[in-house]
């Protein structure tokens, strides 16, 4: 933990639970990734945490931004960014986005779908597009399902159908699922935008842009490729690919920027050894599944909780959250030790939770509020 982190917790000027993000980390973290992919834009992914401070930050820097919503989109303009420098990435958006979209100046749409691609054409006429492939998410721990893209095939054809209708077939996008834990999945999906670039060569289309996405993972409890290594996978496949003639590269990191930039503290709320499961002991801590650890679902992310400031051997615990609901459950099955002193009262640290926390907050479920934010 830096320094500036540990002053803080050591001020006490919060209450639990409270994120506490140190913004130099982000700006390191901007800054490796952009070592990592040179040449490359760089569209942080604003669901990963939309705070206002790391907007700043992340705006400071120079990075571009990947919205989800008209609503993500207003807070990165009121961060100063341009509204060139910001892409509408998801496919599926309502009408009365796209147009307060495109009259804000925002002038990149993703789409995977004919009808998506049909409300561009008409609300956003002479719009840059760019289409979305499904590709394998194997060796990611949190992916995205079958919800996004298309086929290589209906890619290019709705490309084609994009230069028909007026607009500007700009490019291909795919997302490898998050915290993708291998290489192999960035060089598997440029092979396969590779062959959609080349088709529509054929037919007299040239793409200037391909989107490999956001998915680099944090480290959390297990060791994971760095980002350098990321980086030149992602070269190695788009020279074997694209030869010399490279398209324009985005990435669209969210959890790689700012996910190792906070830390959760939280309060035990109850220790207790329960007789109904084998008497293994649990600790119920002020911030569970609808408190923002949203991601434990099926124990998919399994961060590094500590208690540092309480000594003794440690045992494994279960761990679970304030809320009345059974499925407040942190871990169960992932070996989670923690002190065997640990006691209600106490303070636990849950760490590398900058990413997926604070925006994955319900709002006074049980009566429990969102986390309090802190941005150093
Ligand atoms: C969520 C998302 C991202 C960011 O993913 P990370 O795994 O946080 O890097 C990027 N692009 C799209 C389209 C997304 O849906």
């Amino acid at each position: 933990m830096s320094p500036k982190l540990a002053r803080f917790l050591d001020s006490g000027a919060f209450s639990t639970p409270a994120l506490i993000c140190d913004l130099d980390r982000v700006r390191d973290n901007f800054n490796a990734l952009q070592a990592a992919f040179p040449r490359t834009s760089i569209y942080y992914a604003v669901k990963a945490n939309p705070a206002a401070p790391i907007l700043d930050t992340l705006t400071r820097l120079g990075s571009k931004f990947d919205a989800a919503s008209i609503e993500e989109i207003r807070l990165c303009l009121a961060a100063g960014a341009s509204p060139a420098e910001i892409n509408f990435g998801n496919t599926v958006k309502k009408c009365s986005a796209i147009l307060e979209a495109w009259h804000a100046g925002v002038n990149l749409f993703a789409f995977d779908s004919r009808e998506e691609l049909d409300k561009l054409a008409q609300l956003a006429p002479g719009a840059r597009v760019y289409c979305r492939l499904a590709v394998s998410q194997s060796g990611a721990e949190w992916p995205l399902s079958r919800k996004f893209g298309t086929d290589p095939v209906d890619a290019r054809t709705l490309l084609v159908e994009a230069a028909d209708r007026g607009l500007v077939p700009y490019g291909l996008s795919f997302h490898v699922g998050s915290q993708q834990t291998g290489v192999g999945a960035y060089q598997e999906a440029i092979g396969i935008a590779a062959m959609v670039f080349t088709d529509l060569r054929c037919r007299g289309i040239d793409l200037t842009m391909l989107n490999i996405g956001g998915g680099f993972p944090v480290r959390y409890r297990e060791d994971i490729p760095s980002m350098g290594d990321f980086g030149a996978a992602v070269t190695d496949a788009l020279r074997q690919h694209f030869g010399n003639d490279w398209p324009q590269l985005m990435i669209e990191p969210g959890r790689a920027l700012v996910g190792d930039a906070g830390v959760i503290v939280s309060e035990v709320v109850l220790a207790c050894n329960r007789s109904t499961d084998g008497d293994r002991r649990w600790i119920y801590l002020d911030i569970g599944r609808f408190g923002g650890l949203a991601e434990t679902e099926g124990e998919a992310i399994r961060y590094r909780i500590s208690a540092p400031s309480i000594g003794g051997p440690d045992n494994n615990m279960v761990i679970a959250g304030p809320t009345c609901d059974g499925v407040d459950v942190l871990y169960r099955e992932a070996a989670t030790p923690l002190p065997e002193r640990l006691a209600s009262g106490d303070r636990v640290l849950i760490h590398d939770t900058g990413a997926y926390v604070t925006s994955y907050a319900s709002q006074g479920f049980n009566g429990f509020n969102p986390p309090e934010e802190h941005y150093l």
